[in-house]
Protein backbone atom coordinates (compact mmCIF):
# COMPACT_ATOMS: atom_id res chain seq x y z
CA UNK A 1 0.00 0.00 0.00
CA UNK A 2 1.07 3.59 -0.41
CA UNK A 3 0.30 6.54 0.83
CA UNK A 4 0.99 10.11 -1.09
CA UNK A 5 0.97 13.36 0.71
CA UNK A 6 1.09 16.73 -1.31
CA UNK A 7 4.49 19.02 -0.80
CA UNK A 8 5.72 21.93 -2.23
CA UNK A 9 9.11 21.34 -3.98
CA UNK A 10 10.84 24.11 -5.10
CA UNK A 11 12.47 23.28 -8.68
CA UNK A 12 15.16 25.07 -10.44
CA UNK A 13 13.87 25.68 -13.95
CA UNK A 14 15.64 27.61 -17.22
CA UNK A 15 13.33 29.78 -19.06
CA UNK A 16 13.90 31.37 -22.64
CA UNK A 17 14.39 35.17 -21.66
CA UNK A 18 15.62 36.68 -25.16
CA UNK A 19 15.84 35.97 -28.33
CA UNK A 20 18.16 37.82 -31.03
CA UNK A 21 18.35 37.09 -34.93
CA UNK A 22 21.27 36.67 -36.06
CA UNK A 23 21.38 38.13 -39.30
CA UNK A 24 19.60 42.13 -38.13
CA UNK A 25 20.65 41.55 -34.16
CA UNK A 26 16.39 42.38 -33.14
CA UNK A 27 16.12 41.03 -30.25
CA UNK A 28 12.74 40.52 -28.28
CA UNK A 29 12.53 39.84 -24.89
CA UNK A 30 10.09 36.97 -23.71
CA UNK A 31 8.42 38.20 -20.99
CA UNK A 32 4.87 38.29 -19.45
CA UNK A 33 2.71 35.14 -19.06
CA UNK A 34 3.22 32.17 -20.91
CA UNK A 35 1.02 32.80 -23.46
CA UNK A 36 2.63 36.61 -24.25
CA UNK A 37 5.93 34.93 -23.88
CA UNK A 38 4.79 31.85 -26.86
CA UNK A 39 3.56 34.47 -29.14
CA UNK A 40 6.61 36.70 -28.53
CA UNK A 41 8.44 33.62 -29.59
CA UNK A 42 6.64 33.33 -32.60
CA UNK A 43 8.45 36.32 -34.05
CA UNK A 44 11.27 34.07 -34.71
CA UNK A 45 12.61 31.21 -36.20
CA UNK A 46 15.53 28.20 -35.01
CA UNK A 47 17.50 27.30 -38.19
CA UNK A 48 19.30 23.83 -38.21
CA UNK A 49 21.63 22.39 -40.74
CA UNK A 50 23.69 19.75 -41.09
CA UNK A 51 26.07 18.84 -43.42
CA UNK A 52 27.02 15.34 -43.69
CA UNK A 53 30.15 13.28 -44.92
CA UNK A 54 31.69 15.15 -48.35
CA UNK A 55 29.88 18.34 -47.84
CA UNK A 56 31.76 21.50 -47.91
CA UNK A 57 30.94 22.25 -44.52
CA UNK A 58 31.87 18.48 -43.59
CA UNK A 59 29.74 17.00 -40.50
CA UNK A 60 29.19 20.64 -39.33
CA UNK A 61 25.79 21.62 -37.66
CA UNK A 62 24.75 25.06 -38.14
CA UNK A 63 22.30 26.91 -36.24
CA UNK A 64 20.89 30.33 -35.96
CA UNK A 65 17.77 32.45 -34.94
CA UNK A 66 16.23 34.62 -37.08
CA UNK A 67 13.07 37.19 -37.48
CA UNK A 68 10.54 37.13 -39.60
CA UNK A 69 11.40 39.94 -41.71
CA UNK A 70 14.71 38.81 -42.49
CA UNK A 71 13.42 35.17 -42.98
CA UNK A 72 10.96 36.62 -45.77
CA UNK A 73 14.08 38.94 -47.32
CA UNK A 74 16.05 35.72 -47.96
CA UNK A 75 13.19 33.75 -48.93
CA UNK A 76 12.20 36.84 -51.43
CA UNK A 77 15.71 35.55 -53.07
CA UNK A 78 14.83 32.82 -54.24
CA UNK A 79 14.65 32.01 -57.82
CA UNK A 80 11.69 29.58 -57.13
CA UNK A 81 9.05 30.06 -54.07
CA UNK A 82 9.22 28.65 -51.07
CA UNK A 83 6.19 26.29 -50.62
CA UNK A 84 3.29 26.99 -48.15
CA UNK A 85 1.18 24.92 -46.35
CA UNK A 86 -1.63 25.69 -43.95
CA UNK A 87 -1.15 24.18 -40.49
CA UNK A 88 -4.23 25.57 -38.22
ZN1 LIG B 1 16.30 39.85 -38.32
Amino acid sequence: MKIHKSVIVKQEVELLESITCNKCGKTTVLNGDEFERQIKAEGFQTIECEFGYGSKYDCEKWTFDICQECLLEFTKSFKYPHEVKEMC
